[in-house]
């Protein structure tokens, strides 16, 4: 716990980090700034000037370190995590040769050092530097790392056979801990050997657990923790407001709020340290569950109000709407299909709005299910729509549906930004007339100047895609209409519940017959490998099949990698398959060029396509037996698995090839390994989800939630559970209980739930 210190400002949870005195955060105006602007960074909605206290608190630490006793060097085995205090025998930095780079510098910087016993050997702790300033920062190190300096090495220790000794290697220099020469008492000034640090400070970082921090901004982990140490001195417990009701918190077990955000900071002395890094301690639990409980209680609220209203549309689906749908199928349904058409089904024949999140994994059959639910509006006497992603993809639905439907007597239009401006307008007054019975396009849907007569049924695809608004503004098209959203980025069930807490989810859990596993596999970026590779696209070409070869576009420099992609065009189009076809295809072409690339594509023309992602979503040509992907582990493994999705899709073998330029990193193979195990999309969206979170995957803005900071919905399953019953018994009892609507109330006026409240 955190003894009260002398400097007692008042500070509240509401100061915002600007204005926090200097006598807490012992930072010039810029440090303030800097430290701001980093909390900015990690509070989603939140910018410089409106960060608070409460939002640094927030910050958690990454991990804890048991510094209450140090582990020593005769102690040491290979691959060993641990945290060892040492006092430098000699430091110093060389130059070594670059082979991958070599016209950048690149220098190692070492330091030998000796724990306290001086028993064992001594230890080399080594990190590499480069770039334009790599000397004189080893310059300075070697400056600050004089013989006798005492400092905290933790990670992973290896045996280093070139050094005879154990070693541990860092990211950068700056994760080692200088302290002074010796533990002061609190309180008793430092001598010149404190490197200009607080020295009252010093007993924060041994003797006890320690929190450890990502670097925030320029502020050092060991900085940021003397500052959140003081400005949790500085607060007292009545400035810390409770905000879950008592009789809540002894049902849940849960400490009180000022409690938990100390201790998660600074663990108390019997603490243990596995709960807290797992994210288990009283600290944790109690924190995690009040983030899900008012993310719990917002959604609840929201389906009630669902719920309550009725729809405009009024469905009937009898006997001979049925025989109709079924004439026009064209295969057999699968189980799951027929199991979610009658989920839907049900849906739309309820007095209340279907809101339905249909999910499959690629190329389970998503499509035809869409289609079923339009026949039977459009039966109904009502108007549909079809919202997708892109253009490419609303031309290929519109192309099947069309086909599929074609001697029905319903009109089906295709409506994307690219078409000309008169056929527009022409479009628009039929589509407001009602003459046009299905109309399935792209963003241009939701264009100001786009009226239904009365639209009875929105599907939206690869909703993942879109924002929540954009949901919101198709919904609004329609008077309270049937929503159907589908997905292929597959999330656990019981995430799903909880991410899209106000849609009714069905799951389509298994493939149309006659499917061939792809088989994937990563090559490294190499002359050999690629060789191998090119041996495997000329046998697949010989034998007639077609090919994807995608490249990454990252944002930020989108330039660069247009260029790259049309240059390994223009090359392999030039110099590696000079006999066959290939094109590109890429989001910067006119709709037009693009259209003629993917119609050549789609009719076998093209049989090579080296696209960006812009195929990433839906496109389907079942001749294609081979997906390479370039960089892949720029792509996220949902990102690849949907890429993969693009083959596959008939009775013949397929590839999946994974260039990798860093095959080699342990980190690389791990990732990318599951893409090679395993084809089942919820597996390898449960790996994403452990390796990137929620947030990056769904992108949590688009499944309109708010970003968790404490919580994390794959590891804190349990808690949510026992929030989301809370959250309903609170529901129940809005009108009973005094203490029920408070909380109601304060989610209402929560800025950052709102959003949740929107889709
Ligand atoms: P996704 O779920 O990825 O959108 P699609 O709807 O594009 O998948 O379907 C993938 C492919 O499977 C399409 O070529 C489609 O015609 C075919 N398909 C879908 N359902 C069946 C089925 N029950 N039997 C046979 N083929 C099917
Ligand atoms: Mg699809």
């Amino acid at each position: 716990m955190i003894p009260p210190m002398a400097i007692r400002s008042s500070i509240s949870l509401d100061t915002r980090i600007l204005d926090l005195p200097a006598s807490i955060a012992r930072l010039g105006p810029q440090g303030a700034r800097k430290l701001a602007l980093g909390v900015a960074e990690n509070s989603i909605g939140k910018d410089i000037s409106n960060v608070a206290v409460e939002d640094l608190l927030l910050y958690l630490p990454m991990r804890y370190e048991d510094r209450s006793s140090f582990t020593s060097i005769k102690d040491l085995e290979p691959g060993k995590e641990a945290s060892l205090e040492l006092f430098v025998k000699i430091a110093g930095g060389y130059q070594v040769r670059n082979r991958r780079a070599f016209r950048q510098r690149l220098f190692i910087f070492e330091i030998s050092a000796h724990d306290r016993e001086r028993t064992g050997r001594e230890v080399v702790v080594w990190t590499f530097l480069s770039g334009q300033h790599a000397q004189q920062i080893v310059e300075s190190y070697t400056k600050k790392f004089t013989r006798g300096t005492r400092f905290i090495a933790f990670g992973q220790w290896q045996w280093d056979k070139k050094r005879q000794t154990y070693s541990l290697r860092l990211n950068k220099p700056d994760e080692i801990e200088v302290l002074p020469s010796e533990p002061r008492p609190v309180g008793v000034a430092g001598g010149p050997d404190s490197l200009g640090e607080d020295p009252s400070l010093a007993a924060i970082h041994v003797v006890r657990c320690v929190p450890v921090y990502r670097k925030l901004s320029d502020i050092r982990p060991k900085q940021l923790r003397e500052i959140i140490f003081r400005v949790l001195s500085a607060l007292t417990d009545s400035e810390i407001s409770e905000t879950l009701p008592a009789n809540l918190r002894k049902r849940q077990e849960l400490i009180p709020r000022p409690e938990a955000l100390r201790q998660i900071h600074f663990p108390p002395e019997d603490a243990k340290l596995a709960d807290y890094d797992s994210a288990r301690s009283p600290a944790h639990r109690r924190l995690i569950f009040e983030e899900l409980f008012w993310l719990a209680l917002a959604l609840m609220l929201k389906r009630g109000q669902r719920i309550k209203e009725t729809k405009g549309a009024s469905i009937k689906i009898d006997e001979s709407i049925k025989r109709r749908i079924a004439s026009v199928l064209p295969f057999k349904l699968t189980e799951a299909q027929r199991r979610v058409v009658k989920e839907m089904f049900r849906d739309m024949k309820s007095a209340a709005p279907m809101n339905r999140l249909l999910q499959g994994d690629v190329g389970s059959g998503k499509t035809i299910v869409a289609m079923i639910a339009m026949l039977t509006a459009m039966e109904n006497g009502y108007q549909t729509a079809l919202m997708v992603p892109t253009e490419i993809l609303a031309e290929q639905h519109a192309r099947n549906i069309k086909r599929i439907l074609a001697k029905s007597p319903f009109r089906i239009e295709l409506l994307i930004g690219s078409i000309k401006p008169a056929d527009k307008r022409k479009l628009h007054e039929s589509i407001a007339a009602g003459e046009v019975h299905a109309c399935i396009g792209t963003h241009a849907l939701i264009q100001e100047n786009v009226s239904f007569r009365n639209l009875g049924l929105a599907v939206i695809d690869e909703q993942h895609r879109f924002g929540v608004m954009q949901r919101a503004e198709l919904r609004e098209r329609g008077l309270n209409p049937d929503v159907l959203v589908m997905t292929a980025t597959p999330i656990p069930r019981s995430l799903a519940m909880t991410v899209y807490g106000d849609l009714d989810v069905s799951i389509i859990d298994e493939l149309p017959p006659g499917r061939t596993p792809i088989v994937t596999q990563i090559f490294a970026d190499n002359a050999d490998d690629r060789k191998d590779v090119k041996k495997l696209l000329t046998r697949e070409l010989k034998s007639g099949r077609q090919i994807y070869v995608v490249y990454p576009l990252v944002e930020e420099s989108e330039k660069l990698d247009l260029r790259d992609a049309t240059r390994r065009y223009e090359y392999l189009r030039d110099a590696v398959f000079p006999k066959f076809s290939v094109g590109l295809l890429h989001g910067r072409m006119k709709p037009e060029e693009k259209e003629k690339v993917m119609r050549g594509f789609v009719s076998g023309k093209i049989q090579i396509l080296v696209s960006t992602t812009v195929i990433e979503v839906g496109v389907d040509v079942p001749n294609a037996s081979v997906m390479v992907i370039e960089h892949a582990e720029r792509f996220g493994l949902s990102q690849l698995h949907q890429l993969r999705g693009r083959v596959g899709r008939g009775a013949e073998q397929s590839y999946c090839v994974l260039l990798a330029s860093d095959k080699q990193t342990e980190v690389a193979r791990e990732r990318l390994g599951i893409m090679e195990e395993t084809n089942d999309g919820f597996r390898i969206a449960e790996k994403d989800l452990e390796i990137r979170g929620p947030g990056e995957i769904m992108g949590t803005r688009q499944a309109g939630l708010p970003e968790f900071r404490v919580a994390n919905l794959v590891r804190d399953q349990e808690i949510l559970q026992a929030a989301r019953k809370e959250a309903e018994l609170c529901v129940n009892q809005a009108k009973s209980s005094s203490e029920a609507a408070k909380l109601i109330k304060r989610v209402k006026d929560d800025a950052r739930l709102k959003l949740a409240a929107v889709g």
